[in-house]
């Protein structure tokens, strides 16, 4: 799809395929609602008020901070919007509409990106049989390293809504409880093994109250982010048996500021790894439902150069989105719009492909070396952990943007 925004308007990951859907303000301004396209945020917000583009003709729900309301309308709206939006941004319209779009856009590095959801409750899951396998192997030996569970379902915990934050937030280095030199005598103590998890973030968008199928649970996810679960691996170890991640997991949740959507992503779908057992009924795919997005993260140390550690595609992950969020609803758990499922750690079977410090260093064993010489086992005070990922299979690249946050030291 050609735009009269610009001839290589896709080389950059945000072309007319991808239209990505955020919350930005400028200087002092109102929050809005916006789209990234090339180099510039379009005021989605301001566009609805004057009348050019309109999600509903009877109430304006774009004049808010998120876009909650708007995913609340359902797939029918989501498509329909796009599809018009998409057409305003190609060469077939008007001057008129060009010029109401130039009028109400501004360039991006003059936008500050916020929240691009209200996020309703937030579950982590755990879906890469790579990561579940080296972490089972770490913390319980190689013998016991996949529980007979992991190959029947998709293994979550319920995590805290109230942590999640946008990309560009610092994170402090948490305090918690600590395993001492014996059970007898743990300890509290900022954190010395901090670390980072790469994930995708699947938003849901339509509330629902009854157990939905994997292709229904496809239908009611609105889009996707880029989501780094920051973990606390002493904490973690200490505390996780015998409920599962409680504090390790509850400092902080970045997600990048954009939501590509599941519409955007739908060229872009692949199948994952083979199965070794079947699954019951209720988790059978209807189709591929993982996507081929290659990812990477990047380690800055405070005023350092970026060395990337990992690189990895999502297609490694053993469950989708779509039947985490139909087990999810299995045994009746609502669902309500902004309801934020991470995927699980995406890592790959290389050593250079493992999406968190904890494997990478294999539990700080073998440290990793930074393009400047120094060595990590977890991350130190002042690093900048950012998470990039771009889908293949539309007609240009997507990209998600950055997801990015940097550690501070603890209070
Ligand atoms: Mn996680």
């Amino acid at each position: 799809m050609k735009s009269w925004m610009g001839e290589d308007l896709g080389a950059d990951g945000f072309g007319l395929a991808n239209v990505p859907y955020g919350v930005f303000s400028v200087g002092d301004g109102d929050l809005r609602c916006g789209t990234r396209v090339g180099d510039r945020v379009i005021d989605l917000t301001g566009l609805e008020a004057v009348g050019v583009l309109r999600p509903d003709a009877d109430a304006d729900v774009l004049d808010a901070p998120y876009w909650n309301d708007f995913m609340e309308l359902g797939p029918v709206v989501w498509s329909g919007y796009r599809a018009a939006l998409q057409h305003l941004l190609s060469d077939g319209a008007s001057e008129d509409t060009q010029d109401a779009v130039i009028a109400h856009s501004v360039p991006v590095n003059e936008a500050t990106l916020h929240m691009p959801f209200r996020v309703s409750e937030f579950t982590d899951f755990y879906a890469s049989r790579h990561h579940a396998t080296n972490v089972g192997a770490m913390f319980r030996g190689p013998e016991n390293a996949l529980p007979p569970n992991w190959q029947h379902m998709p293994i979550g915990y319920n995590g805290r809504a109230s942590s999640v934050v946008v990309s560009g937030t610092s994170i402090v280095r948490p305090h918690g409880q600590l395993k001492g030199p014996s059970d007898e005598m743990p300890r509290w103590a900022p954190s010395e093994r901090f670390d980072f998890e790469l994930e995708l973030g699947a938003i849901v968008g339509t509330t629902t109250d009854a157990p939905l199928s994997v292709a229904e649970a496809d239908e009611a996810i609105f889009g996707y982010v880029m989501l780094n679960d920051w973990s606390a691996r002493d904490i973690q170890t200490w505390e996780y048996q015998p409920l599962g991640p409680f504090q390790a997991k509850a400092t902080a949740t970045t997600i990048s500021p954009w939501i590509v959507t599941a519409e955007a992503l739908r060229p872009c779908r692949v199948a994952g790894p083979e199965r070794r057992v079947d699954l019951l009924p209720y988790l059978q795919e209807p189709g591929p439902m993982l996507f081929d997005i290659d990812l990477d993260v990047g380690l800055t140390p405070q005023d350092g150069a970026e060395t990337t550690i990992t690189r990895t595609n999502y297609s490694e992950m053993y469950y989708s989105s779509a039947q985490q969020l139909a087990h999810h609803t299995g045994c009746g758990c609502p669902m309500r719009s902004g309801d934020l499922l991470g995927s699980g750690t995406i890592s790959g079977a290389t050593k250079d492909s493992r999406g968190a410090l904890l494997e990478l260093s294999w539990g700080g064993k073998e440290p990793i070396t930074l393009n400047d010489g120094s060595q990590r086992n977890f991350l130190e005070d002042g690093d900048t952990v950012t998470l990039r990922g771009f889908a293949k299979g539309a007609a240009e690249l997507i990209s998600f943007g950055e997801c990015t946050g940097q550690l501070r030291p603890a209070r």
